[in-house]
């Protein structure tokens, strides 16, 4: 890896967000591979002779040149490898691209590499780009990110006792961050009932093959329940993180 003094450096990387800065210039939120979440700065890029614009586009794959600088390194070369237009092009997609990039953004620091995560990233793009059900894409993704980062609830086993979870009403604990039977669940100020067919959706998206996930068809109420259940839990782990340091050492496993 090259280190933090050299002049110049390459790397590939995908542009989460940017921000307009200045006259001409714009600040982006790129992931790298090598170096994790960095913002970099795009010199001169909003006018229109700039040419490096064009491979500076949001949910781009990136091959960037860097320059070390004060405040952010500067973009001295870039060049597309793979554009993701679509993501760009069709507004449901760009939704989902967006909020791929966000929940990514929330779970990484700056500076941590996480190469698992780039490629899921990656990964989740080219799968929406053609995905026949963006909202099931999108629950793959938040259970998938959730691994990698060390935060994947707990659906097979009571988070209490241990015990097999039973084809019943069970409960979820953010807090616990997973499944609690009956005798576990019933009455726990943390925990909610969890509807058997949304835990059964669940742990067919953690534990399956991508191919298999996308032959499920769910009326939209499971799905609206599936979505509901991890968008608290996702709310619930980020909330805690902006209070607790322990929880990005726990990232940085
Ligand atoms: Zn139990």
């Amino acid at each position: 890896m090259p280190s933090r003094r050299e002049r110049v450096y390459r790397t590939r990387a995908v542009i989460l967000k940017r921000r307009e800065q200045g006259e001409a210039d714009r600040v982006l939120t790129i992931f790298t591979p090598e170096y994790g979440k960095r913002a970099v700065i795009a010199k001169g890029v909003r006018k229109p002779t700039s040419r490096k614009a064009g491979h500076l586009e949001p949910f781009t794959h990136v091959s960037l040149m860097l320059a070390r600088g004060k405040t952010w390194d500067i973009v001295t070369g870039a060049q597309t490898v793979t554009s993701f237009r679509k993501l760009r092009e069709d507004l449901d997609l760009t939704a989902y691209a967006y909020y791929f990039c966000e929940l990514l953004d929330a779970f990484v620091q700056e500076d941590d590499p996480h190469p698992e995560l780039y490629e899921l990233l990656l990964n989740a793009f080219r799968r929406l780009e053609v995905s026949p059900d963006p909202a099931l894409t999108g629950r793959w993704y938040e259970l998938a990110l959730l691994q990698h980062a060390g935060f994947a609830p707990q659906l097979f086993h009571c988070v209490q006792c241990g015990e097999r979870i039973q084809p019943v009403t069970n409960y979820f604990s953010h807090e616990r961050g997973g499944v609690l039977c009956p005798k576990h669940g019933e009455g726990a100020s943390d925990a909610q009932p969890i509807p058997l067919n949304t835990l059964k959706v669940l742990r067919y998206i953690q534990s399956q093959p991508y191919n298999h996930i996308m032959r499920l068809q769910l009326s939209p109420g499971s799905m609206r329940q599936v979505e509901k259940l991890m968008g608290d839990y996702l709310r619930f782990l980020l909330e805690r993180r902006l209070k607790s340091k322990q929880f990005i050492h726990l990232l940085r496993k």
